[in-house]
């Protein structure tokens, strides 16, 4: 950004825009270059006003939420990384709102809520649907974005409507009829995932008992502890499991598990989960993640594609 750009992004965020950013702090890897300017936006019109003057200023930009599943390059990130809070991070039920399913309670979480806060305001109301996602340290967009999921359910199959901002600041609600879900992957009709902002969504869940949803998710939580690496920076599985078998398995066939760049590790505990055992660079984690895929390929002739976002 030259100096006017700096200028007029300060007079439209103030002081919820910083400059030259760590994503090492940012992101659960605990790694990763810097980027050039990090807003924070809390409101629907201070967020169609910055993408409207993104896209006429040309600035590039990225949308993140927790970022538990980015790795921002050694290179850093020649732009804006926006984030949502305030009412685009927050959660109410929607009484009487319409396209609810039959016996379904309407929720209605913003983009930047996390998903523990949704999980702890549903299980505080008795609504059960989404304790799998117990442990995932997402926020609803990302989750949305990334269809995540676990124990065999995804965030898709929950989904009621969705609003949407594209990169032109235009607002608008997609119905689930409009939402294309696969494993990991969110398609829209028409628009490029990617350059498009999950504002809020809506979700169908059902009333429950509060002891049972309590003891779901401390069962999610334990079968995470037991499988996955604690105590270190990760983005969970580092790779999607490829048609029929799975990364982890693969990797660990290869020999892989325990291989090293800097402080960059394929986890002994899981072998799809890299994780930085100290100060791992961003550069660690893709050298890391070529090699795997190198080796993995040599040893099994599949390709591996990582699920984490790499920008
Ligand atoms: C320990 C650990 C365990 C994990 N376990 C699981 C698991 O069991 N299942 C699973 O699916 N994932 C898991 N993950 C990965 C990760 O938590 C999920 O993918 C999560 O949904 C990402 O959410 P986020 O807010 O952190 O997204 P980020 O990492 O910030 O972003 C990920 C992608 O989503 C996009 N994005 C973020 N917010 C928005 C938005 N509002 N609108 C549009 N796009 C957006 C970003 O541009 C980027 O492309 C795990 C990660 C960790 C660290």
């Amino acid at each position: 950004m030259n100096r006017q750009q700096k200028e007029a992004l300060k007079k439209l965020l103030g002081d919820r825009v910083r400059w030259d950013v760590s994503m090492a702090e940012h992101s659960t890897f605990r790694a990763g270059g810097r980027a050039e300017a990090l807003a924070d936006v809390g409101d629907r019109e201070e967020l169609q006003a910055l993408v409207r003057w993104l896209r006429n200023s040309g600035v590039p930009w990225r949308i993140i939420g927790r970022g538990s599943n980015i790795l921002v390059s050694g290179q850093g990130f020649a732009g804006v990384i926006v984030r949502l809070q305030g009412e685009l991070a927050s959660v109410k039920q929607e009484r009487g709102a319409g396209h609810a399913g039959a016996g379904t309670v309407p929720v209605r979480a913003g983009g930047g809520c996390s998903m523990a806060r949704l999980l702890a305001w549903c299980t505080g109301r008795s609504l059960a649907g989404l304790e799998f996602l117990a442990g995932i340290p997402g926020s609803v967009g990302g989750g949305v974005r990334m269809n995540a999921g676990a124990w065999g359910q995804a965030m898709g199959g929950l989904l009621q409507a969705l609003e949407v901002l594209d990169d032109r600041g235009r607002l608008f609600r997609l119905e689930a009829g409009e939402l294309r879900f696969s494993y990991r992957r969110l398609e829209l009709a028409g628009l490029d995932p990617d350059r498009v902002i999950i504002v809020s969504a809506w979700f169908g869940l059902r009333l429950g008992r509060q002891t049972e949803i309590v003891a779901r998710c401390r069962d999610y939580l334990a079968r995470r502890r037991e499988k996955q690496p604690a105590g270190v920076g990760s983005a969970g599985s580092f790779f999607k499991n490829p048609a029929g078998d799975h990364a982890g398995r693969l990797i660990e066939a290869a020999g892989l598990k325990g291989l090293a760049r800097g402080d960059a590790m394929v986890s002994p505990r899981h072998a799809n989960f890299i994780v930085n055992t100290g100060r791992a660079t961003a550069d660690d984690i893709a050298a890391l993640m070529v090699e795997v895929q190198e080796r993995v390929y040599r040893d099994s002739g599949i390709r591996l594609e990582p699920e984490v976002c790499i920008f």
